[in-house]
């Protein structure tokens, strides 16, 4: 007999889940499902996200329901709009064979009346993020004098984003005798405290060791310099060719910078974070899920709720400020049974943060080294010889072409042959890292490399020295713009606005500098007359946008506002770690990119409309 129907689950359901995979019960399902279904009893279960706990709750509410009646029977509060819609379309999935189920989901962001229509039209499980569902109570438009169930998901993350207030309000306004049932991944004095206030005595549940992270992630450490904490990144996605992976940063800005660096390097990446507009993150969110993007980089806050299976990788560039985030950030991998392996690039004096994540997780740490430009050059070899035997040969295409091909490599022995495929992409691998230095710290006394040569490929200077700058030879002219920061410019809107109104590709804008009503940028030689025709009659919120050669744009500026000199020194990354190759071209590393930056035009296209 099917295990979810031994649990007391309906044929119609479990059809249906049997669709979406779901054989056996997840462990917490197993044994939450039998206490929820009573329906008599308060809960709290501490699990992490990738557990299965939507099921957990979902199965046990699609039962208890009165699905006959058309009035909010089941309230689920949880922290983001994405976790929202991720449990309203699971719910859905669940209860596809189910007549008359209605579920709505209430989130911020979007259109109130859309939400406040459906809820009219009579909806049983209501899923909600906090503010929204307060503004709709507020509104008088919701009566949840009926309601039986409260789910209170991601407990801990709706209290670390300051719901407290909301939920209380919210909670006021369901009936004393309803069941809640509460979800967390941790259990912090907090959570306790509200798992006491509304709940009489409830069944707990704790899926594993308390705290203990999911036993298919792998957590690693490397330990490298500040300065070279980019070049080491790139070096372990070149060494992961099918990475598919999240990567954290502490903030929006780095967030931005380094999937800005990663897109000039022709990596497939993109970030996320609260800065970009709910309809730029859905759509970032959209392309990583179709895997069309390879590496999401993302703040905490941005990636919660983020709910893709399949994530290879999460790579903390930057540790968590709060140590409990790392438990959330590593559970973006390895979910549904899969294994993942989630990375830490740290200085030496971070060590003592990795010991005090161990404890928070229960888990030892492996420390990993940085791989050598050796190591990664015969990882992408392989990889390529991998590809190429697997690869599908369309026979009936590529017939009609074999007898030209076969008469060019008449010449070629089978091994020649083989040798020149695989050099197609090797040399490429090979010129970025032949001279590549040990990134590990500990080799600090003895930058070794291949040949003992020192190495520019990663470390070419600050991010003021990206181009090639040989002695006033250098292949960038540098633009001044009469926009800038007062203007609600950031560099990576400077860099859509310039793309957009110029049709130049962003791979060819070099360095941007956002001052305070102006800014400068560098675009290629061959490129200004493009640039500047671009914006000729183009004006930006009334204001008419100016363009001009920056040697006559800074002597302008220094008159007004002074000091613009430093603006080269100045303009340096962050912490100084990012450091790049002037060789950009080559320095792609994952391969296959290259038709990226047209997707990425379009985005800052659609990012731009407001100007
Ligand atoms: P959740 O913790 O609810 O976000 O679930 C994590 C992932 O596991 C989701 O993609 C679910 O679709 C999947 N999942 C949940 N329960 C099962 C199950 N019993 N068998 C297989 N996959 C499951």
């Amino acid at each position: 007999m099917n295990p979810f129907i031994e649990l007391g689950i309906r044929h119609d359901i479990v059809n249906a889940i049997s669709e979406l995979g779901f054989e056996t019960p997840t462990p917490i399902q197993e044994q939450s499902i039998p206490v929820l279904l009573t329906g008599s009893n308060d809960f709290v279960g501490l699990a992490q996200t990738g557990t299965g706990k939507t099921a957990a709750f979902g199965l046990p509410l699609l039962e208890l329901l009165d699905f006959e009646e058309n009035h909010p029977q089941a309230l689920i509060l949880c922290p983001t709009r994405e976790l929202c819609l991720q449990i309203t379309n699971d719910l859905k999935n669940y209860a596809k064979n189910m007549p008359n189920v209605h579920v709505v989901a209430v989130y911020g962001g979007a259109s109130i009346s859309d939400q406040l229509r459906q809820i009219r039209r009579g909806v049983q499980i209501v899923v909600a993020t906090p503010g929204r569902m307060l503004d709709i109570i507020n509104r008088d438009a919701i009566d949840f004098s009926n309601v039986r169930f409260v789910v209170l998901d991601e407990a801990d993350e709706m209290l670390n984003m300051g719901f407290q207030e909301d939920i209380d309000s919210i909670l006021s306004t369901t009936p004393d005798d309803k069941k809640t049932w509460l979800f967390s991944a941790t259990m912090p004095a907090e959570v306790r405290r509200i798992a006491k206030k509304y709940m009489t005595d409830p069944h707990e549940l704790t899926m594993g060791t308390k705290n203990t992270g999911n036993a298919n992630i792998e957590h690693e450490y490397y330990v490298i310099r500040a300065r070279d904490k980019y070049a080491a990144f790139k070096r372990i996605v070149d060494f992961n060719p099918e990475i598919f992976g999240i990567v954290f940063c502490r903030t929006k800005i780095e967030t931005q910078e380094i999937a800005e660096a990663l897109i000039k390097d022709g990596y497939n990446a993109d970030s996320l974070h609260g800065d970009l507009s709910q309809q730029q993150r859905d759509k970032v969110m959209k392309r990583y899920r179709e895997r069309s993007l390879q590496l999401l980089i993302a703040t905490d806050v941005a990636a919660r709720g983020i709910d893709v299976n399949d994530v290879t990788h999460v790579i903390n560039y930057s540790l968590p400020d709060e140590l409990e985030n790392y438990t959330h950030r590593s559970g973006r991998t390895a979910r549904a049974g899969k294994t993942g392996v989630s990375i830490s690039l740290i200085n030496s004096k971070e060590l003592g943060k990795i010991r005090q994540i161990e404890r928070v997780i229960g888990k030892k740490f492996i420390k990993a080294e940085i791989p050598t430009g050796f190591d990664v050059v015969e990882k992408q070899l392989f990889g390529l010889v991998h590809k190429v035997h697997n690869v599908e040969v369309n026979e009936q295409q590529i017939e009609q072409y074999i007898p030209r091909i076969m008469d060019e490599f008449a010449e070629l022995s089978k091994e020649d042959i083989i040798k020149r495929f695989a050099s197609l992409e090797f040399n490429r691998f090979l010129d970025y890292y032949k001279n590549a230095p040990d990134l590990n710290v500990q080799f600090d006394d003895s930058r070794k490399s291949f040949d003992g040569k020192p190495f520019d490929g990663e470390r070419g200077g600050d991010r003021g020295d990206r181009f090639p700058r040989d002695g006033g030879k250098s292949d960038y002219t540098r633009l001044f713009i009469n926009l800038g920061s007062v203007d609600d410019f950031s560099r990576g809107e400077m860099l859509g606005f310039i793309c957009n109104n110029t049709k130049i590709t962003g791979r060819n804008v070099g360095k941007i500098d956002v001052k305070g009503v102006y800014s400068f940028f560098e675009v290629q030689n061959a490129d200004v007359d493009q640039v500047v025709n671009g914006f000729k009659g183009v004006d930006f919120k009334g204001r008419q946008v100016r363009i001009e050669l920056a040697g006559e744009g800074e002597s302008k500026s220094r008159n007004g506002g002074g000091g613009e000199r430093r603006e080269r020194s100045g303009g340096g990354f962050r912490g100084g770690d990012r450091r790049e190759g002037g060789n950009r071209e080559r320095s792609g590393g994952g391969g296959g990119f290259r038709d990226f930056s047209g997707k990425r035009r379009e985005d800052r296209g659609e990012r731009k409309k407001r100007f």
